[in-house]
């Protein structure tokens, strides 16, 4: 039973190399609940195999900045050289329809969502060890390894920065990780300041029948 019409936004945050996306894959392979992935826009290039509106919104930097000015991003921040930001109007268009919307973004555009929408459940995914990680983002051979090295130095501030989020998940098993997730949505959504109202609303209607 759905006592708030209004959708949830997820926030999953954690350093490069974590699994976040492999998380987030295995969370939307649930058919319990209704996840929308919000699609961030980049000024990064495409990586082999990466497709433009899946993936990401790839943009030239001209193109991003314009739409900063314009007030467009919910959030953005630039990361190891590029820019990345949420597109506020599909955003507040899927939360309307209800849709569970997760962005997977950074530390420093997380706490941005987090001052402007305080509703948001902030979730850090975070590795099992800082070899899982060095050695996630080597087997993945998706960057340089003066890029990997750059990403890892950050990796490690923004493992102190988790303490701004709401709850942190190790990923030290796919399965295990989305299943706490999916445990902690469920709970957020029984919260009492999301859902008191829809249930009394509910009461007042049974009554009239
Ligand atoms: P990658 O280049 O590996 O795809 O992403 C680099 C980092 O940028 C990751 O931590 C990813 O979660 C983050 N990121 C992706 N989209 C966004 C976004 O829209 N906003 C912010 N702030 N970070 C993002």
């Amino acid at each position: 039973m759905k006592l708030n019409q209004q959708g949830l936004l997820i926030v999953l945050s954690g350093p490069s190399g974590v699994g976040k996306a492999t998380v987030r894959q295995a969370l939307f392979n649930t058919k319990d609940h209704n996840f929308t992935y919000s699609v961030s826009m980049t000024t990064r290039k495409p990586r082999a195999g990466e497709v433009d509106g899946v993936d990401y919104y790839f943009v030239s930097e001209e193109e991003f900045e314009n739409r900063i000015k314009q007030g467009r991003f919910l959030e953005f921040a630039k990361f190891v050289g590029n820019f990345y930001g949420t597109p506020m109007e599909e955003v507040q268009r899927l939360l309307a329809n209800g849709d569970e919307v997760v962005l997977e973004i950074e530390v420093e555009g997380a706490m941005q969502v987090k001052a402007k929408m305080p509703d948001a459940v902030l979730i850090f995914i975070a590795p099992p060890s800082y070899d899982a990680l060095k050695n996630r983002l080597f087997r993945r051979g998706t960057e340089s390894e003066e890029i990997i090295y750059e990403r890892l130095e950050k990796a490690h501030r923004e493992l102190t920065l988790a303490a701004g989020y709401d709850y942190i998940v190790i990923n030290d098993d796919v399965e295990n990780a989305a299943d706490r997730i999916k445990a902690i949505i469920r709970a957020e959504h029984a919260r009492c300041r999301r859902s008191l109202n829809g249930y009394l609303q509910l009461l007042e209607e049974n009554s009239h029948e």
